[in-house]
């Protein structure tokens, strides 16, 4: 833990209370639904392809559509590779995609299925394709599963030919389709011509056009997929997320990547325009100017509600990270930053937050819901942000609550609108002045009650 935690708080170790994360297949799910015409696999029981369509379908409010092993006992004993191969060939017929991205789960992880040497074995169709990645539950987070998906992709497809194809990489990070429609406008405004891996806008906020289509217009096509490997330059947003996929496209194809972190709050989004600039040797284009000289009017404007307002935040480390940083950047203290996925990374990056802005914090990896509660009855704060899961913790202190990060599942329309770039830092503000003035005026409210009574 970076800073200490209150000394009444003992070290728990062996048991995790309401996880601020969830498991690793349902970022594989996410991922492989972010290629187009892709068919995600979920190699194991019912119950976990269930679970991990229902927490998508939830959180986007679209139906998230994925393929199971159905595990009985027998393929528990003997083994899931007549399960995967009859599941494939199934799979080809009946729902006919151009590509099966299959992930394990913490069953097939523990019997030890070899799931390279079931592919090698399969018939696949000609043109089609079957990728895997291992997904063991019991490991790391959802985001280890997402940045496990994008490398299985990358390794199955993408091939360097020795022609640069003048594209950059951009591995988006663990965000809704709102927030990758935003990567991609910036950009394209700043005239980068890129492939992105996943991109699940088209997807997951795809429109109703009044027939259900199994495969929506969106998702990065396999043919940029394997030229992912020509590439000038990658860049990775979110260092949980994305690092490893731009590690693996410079050992695999020699292109050469940037990690970066989420593009959230002016700060962030300045060092990925400036990143993007850097590479492209243009210029910034006004309608981003403009849209940062809002941001920094509406910053100045609304900066006395901010300061010095104490904030919890938890989440996905990198959205953690790109949160706390804007919250100092505005003048709030990110006192308790927390995040259920573990990596010592979290640690190093919000001592840089803390720093930098001079904060007191405290900041925990592989943290849980109930740890963050019991800081918040030792030290009341003005504020806690983050999924839906937080809100009773909200409830209990009486607290206000920004719902941002993932899952959202008892709130619509946050998925199509972005909290990355300049248009999501003004969102951010939004959401953040709205819940604090709100509680300013029911207070008022309540003192204007008292002195009637
Ligand atoms: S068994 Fe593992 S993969 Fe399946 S839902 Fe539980 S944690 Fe997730």
């Amino acid at each position: 833990m970076l800073n200490g935690t209150p000394k009444e708080i003992s070290e728990r170790k062996a048991l995790r209370i309401n996880p601020a994360k969830t498991c690793q297949p349902i970022g594989a799910m996410y991922a492989a639904l972010g290629v187009h015409r892709c068919m995600p696999h979920s190699h194991g029981s019912q119950g976990c392809c269930s679970y991990h369509r229902t927490l998508l379908s939830r959180h986007f409010k679209e139906p998230a559509m994925a393929t199971t092993s159905s595990f009985t006992e027998g393929a528990s004993v003997f083994g899931g590779g007549s399960n995967l191969k009859t599941a494939a060939k199934n799979i080809f017929e009946i729902y006919d995609p151009d590509i099966i991205a299959v992930h394990t789960t913490c069953l097939s992880e523990t019997i030890g299925d070899d799931i390279r040497t079931y592919i090698s074995q399969m018939e696949i169709p000609e043109g089609k394709f079957v990728v895997h990645t291992n997904t063991p539950s019991y490991v790391g987070s959802h985001i280890t599963g997402f940045s496990n998906m994008i490398c299985g992709f990358i390794n199955y497809l993408s091939k360097s030919t020795g022609v640069k194809n003048g594209k950059a990489a951009l591995i988006p990070g663990f965000v809704n389709p709102g927030d990758m429609r935003e990567i991609k406008r910036i950009a394209s405004l700043l005239g980068v011509d890129y492939t992105m891996l996943p991109d699940t806008s088209g997807v997951l906020d795809a429109p109703m056009t009044g027939k259900f289509d199994m495969y929506p217009k969106g998702g990065t096509k396999i043919a940029d997929i394997i030229g992912l490997g020509d590439c000038d330059y990658s860049v990775g947003l979110g260092e949980f997320a994305s690092a490893a996929g731009v590690a693996l496209l410079d050992k695999k194809c020699k292109v050469k990547g940037n990690i970066m972190g989420l593009p959230i709050g002016i700060e962030a989004t300045d060092r990925f325009v400036m990143e993007l600039t850097k590479q492209t040797k243009g210029e910034v284009p006004y309608e981003l100017e403009e849209e940062r000289g809002q941001l920094v009017d509406i910053m100045i404007d609304s900066h006395p509600y901010f300061h010095n307002k104490k904030v919890a935040i938890f989440g996905d480390p990198d959205t953690v990270i790109g949160l706390a940083e804007f919250a100092a950047s505005i003048g709030m203290i990110p006192r308790f930053c927390i995040t259920g996925t573990p990596g010592e990374m979290f640690n190093q990056r919000m001592s840089d937050v803390f720093e930098r802005h001079n904060i007191d914090g405290i900041a925990k990896p592989a943290a849980d819901l109930f740890e963050l509660h019991q800081m918040l009855k030792n030290e009341k704060v003005d504020l806690l942000m983050g999924g839906t899961h937080g809100k009773y913790i909200a409830r209990a202190e009486d607290l206000p609550f920004v719902r941002i990060g993932f899952p959202i599942t008892d709130r619509y329309i946050h998925s199509y609108l972005p909290i990355v770039g300049y248009r999501g830092a003004i969102r951010i503000l939004e959401m953040i002045l709205n819940a604090l003035m709100d509680r300013q005026d029911r207070d008022a409210a309540d003192q204007d009650l008292e002195l009637v009574m």
